[in-house]
């Protein structure tokens, strides 16, 4: 069905219309992550199609339960994580899957492989980054920092660890198991996946170790992600300003989408 069909603008609004009030009733999104998601969903159902929407709804639905599941678990406050996703965190994780779409729809090459493969590096690197995290927290020991391999508190930006490795390859073949179900990807393609998915997150990781501004709270001492704490004003220690950890997300989709891409060129 082409984005000029009535037919798949009428089924996205009923779609995501739904989905909408699901996800403000289970609290996925706060009011205004869900007023962000709205047009990078409905911009991924008409022009990439609603193969390209099921994948989107794979890794948002699973990246909620498992932030559920980590809350059961570990709580909530335990490393200032946000847990109800906010706008920030939704255009991180949605520009660069949207932005594929539009241009498959306007190039007329919808099937193209090089774009389904952009595609799925993009979305691979959020999905796998997001279960990374959350598996990550429930690691017993001390994660590693990517770039130094020295032991750093949980939540740490580039701590890596064996669960969050894990969390991200089942994040990745979830999507590969997908695509086959639903017809959309050769072999190579699903090797392009996990290849670009892992360069992705890995990616996150270096940045987030080391240009992803990093702050000391004055009031309780610790090193946090966000620029604020204790309702206070924290003190950057390292890092750019501008590169949060939203900045950081939105990057590696860029990365892991390039990866795909040139892999499907070669
Ligand atoms: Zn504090």
């Amino acid at each position: 069905m082409s984005f000029l069909d009535p037919l798949i603008h009428l089924q996205a609004s009923i779609i995501i219309g739904i989905l909408a009030i699901l996800s403000y009733r289970l609290r996925l999104l706060d009011p205004r992550g869900i007023i962000a998601s709205i047009p990078v969903g409905y911009i991924i159902y008409v022009f990439g199609g609603p193969h390209y929407f099921i994948l989107l709804i794979a890794f948002y639905s699973v990246s909620g339960l498992a932030t559920r599941f980590r809350i059961k678990r570990i709580g909530v406050d335990v490393l200032d994580k946000d847990w109800i996703r906010s706008w920030r965190n939704v255009v991180a994780n949605g520009a660069t899957a949207a932005s594929i779409s539009l241009l498959s729809a306007f190039t007329g090459d919808r099937g193209s492989s090089i774009l389904l493969a952009a595609y799925l590096g993009a979305v691979g690197t959020s999905f796998a980054d997001t279960l990374a995290t959350e598996l990550g927290l429930l690691y017993p020991h001390n994660p590693r920092l990517i770039t130094s391999m020295k032991k750093v508190p949980r939540g740490t930006p580039g701590g890596v660890s064996p669960y969050g490795y894990a969390g991200g390859v089942l994040a990745l073949l979830i999507l590969a198991t997908l695509s086959t179900l639903m017809r959309l990807s050769s072999v190579r393609i699903l090797g392009i996946l996990l290849a670009s998915g892992m360069i992705g997150m890995t990616a996150d990781s270096i940045l987030g170790a080391t240009i992803q501004a990093k702050y000391r709270c004055p009031r309780c001492g610790k090193l946090t992600e966000n620029s604020t704490h204790c309702g206070e004003k924290a003190e950057k220690v390292s890092g750019t300003t501008l590169i949060d950890t939203h900045m950081v997300n939105l990057i590696s989709t860029i990365i892991g989408a390039s990866t795909a891409s040139i892999l499907a060129l070669t």
